[in-house]
């Protein structure tokens, strides 16, 4: 099957050999690197196909049966089975899959259920919160009045009693739940019990868990929250882009807060590439992978710590690791760059202790690809002897290059 179907066809090297090459260049990349980024996955050749078909031409204002374009009556199809597909997956009475990324989801959940001015309740960025909680920089701090709750200092875990105590202090319009860096479940039935201490709102921002929750391996905030914000493109292994799930009550609201509030046309080509990835998610092969890639991140979390990692939490329960490699003589930054030249793709993140950078890092792409627990056994081994200096760069690369090209992610 042919993976990148342009390429392969030559048609793009004909016409514009400089990005074609680019292409390439990437594929390359991507196929002999570790990506350990938490947030990146391979999609499969179905998606990439959806993705690359003539539906990315077609102008779709509205929903399905009440476009504002003539000639939707295909994608309309598309779009119904995306939504349907996603609501049996998550067991949601209402599913948005319009949402353009994980940022437009959150937007439009705050414009279902917010004015300017409300009073929100989030996890601080530094203890990893989304640009979406409240960030200065983003729409959401110049608009709304974020109060940060954080982590304790020492274990890292959510702390629910500061969580408790702001809401009771504050009384927050809304309460959203979720990160791009914990590693640890959430509870979400004691956000569910918060804000119905204080009249909020409930938002689950699960743009990471959401893939380990379609396959079984994570709770899921279906029962708890009011409205759940989701990428489609991290663990759950779609095209890039958002979902919003709520419950019926709530669902023109949401609805009208994605079209015509925050965005105009769909895209068409994305929403079918969504339909293929909820439909692979419903197999049993995807629930597998799911708990794969927890078990993965557990031996590589444990690795780590070995190595003489700091690993908050102590571990995971999820794809998500977040370490501080200051043990081994180098803050994130630095290795984070160290890594990257022996051809390991890792993040940055904050850490609950202090100001200094750590490692946060993920195993869903390598699961993807095939890898399992000796392969995460090898993969911490790398890193720390990167990390240490231990390790030759040149060696390392090597290294890193033949592992990869073991489990190619697009074989054939
Ligand atoms: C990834 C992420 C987002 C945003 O997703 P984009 O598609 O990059 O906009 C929002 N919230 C959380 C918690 C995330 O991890």
């Amino acid at each position: 099957m042919s993976v990148i179907p342009v390429l392969e066809a030559d048609v793009l090297r004909r016409q514009d050999p400089e990005l074609a090459e680019i292409l390439l260049g990437e594929r390359e990349r991507q196929a002999s690197t570790l990506q350990l980024i938490a947030a990146e996955n391979f999609t499969s050749p179905a998606v990439l196909a959806a993705l690359g078909s003539p539906l990315a031409n077609k102008y779709a204002e509205g929903y399905p049966g009440s476009r504002y374009h003539g000639g939707c009556e295909i994608v309309d199809v598309a779009e119904r089975i995306a939504v349907d597909r996603a609501k049996a997956l998550f067991g949601a009475e209402h599913a948005n899959v319009q949402a353009h990324s994980g940022s437009s989801a959150v937007l439009a959940a705050y414009a279902a259920l917010l004015r300017p001015g409300d009073t929100v309740l989030a996890l601080g960025l530094p203890y990893g919160g989304h640009l979406t909680h409240g960030s200065p920089a983003n729409f959401s701090g110049r608009w709304f009045d974020f109060v940060p709750y954080g982590v304790d200092g020492e274990t890292g875990l959510l702390d629910y009693e500061q969580v408790r105590t702001l809401a009771r202090n504050h009384r927050p319009k809304a309460i959203v739940c979720g990160s791009i860096s914990y590693p640890r479940h959430i509870d979400y039935a004691f956000f569910r019990e918060v804000a119905d201490e204080v009249g909020a709102y409930l938002i689950a921002d699960a743009a990471h868990p959401i893939g380990l929750v379609a396959g079984g391996a994570a709770p899921s905030p279906l029962p708890y929250a009011d409205i759940v914000c989701a990428t489609t493109h991290k663990v759950l292994r779609g095209p890039r882009g958002g979902m919003i799930l709520c419950g019926a009550e709530l669902a023109e609201r949401v609805d009208r807060a994605v079209f015509p509030f925050t965005q105009g046309g769909a895209q068409m080509h994305t929403i079918a590439a969504k339909a293929v990835a909820f439909g692979e998610a419903a197999t049993p092969a995807f629930t597998a992978y799911a708990h794969q890639v927890v078990a993965n991140a557990r031996v590589l979390a444990a690795g780590l710590a070995a190595e003489g990692l700091v690993v908050t939490t102590g571990g995971t329960d999820t794809h998500l690791i977040t370490a501080d490699p200051a043990p081994l003589g180098v803050d994130g930054r630095t290795g984070r760059g160290l890594l990257a030249a022996a051809g390991i793709v890792l993040d940055c993140c904050a850490l609950p202790h202090g100001d200094a950078r750590g490692l946060r890092l993920g195993t869903a792409a390598l699961t993807t690809q095939g890898m399992g627990e000796r392969e995460m056994a090898q993969v911490s081994a790398l890193i720390a002897g990167v990390l240490r200096g231990e390790a030759e760069a040149v060696a390392a690369r090597e290294e890193v290059r033949d592992l990869a090209g073991g489990f190619p992610p697009y074989p054939g």
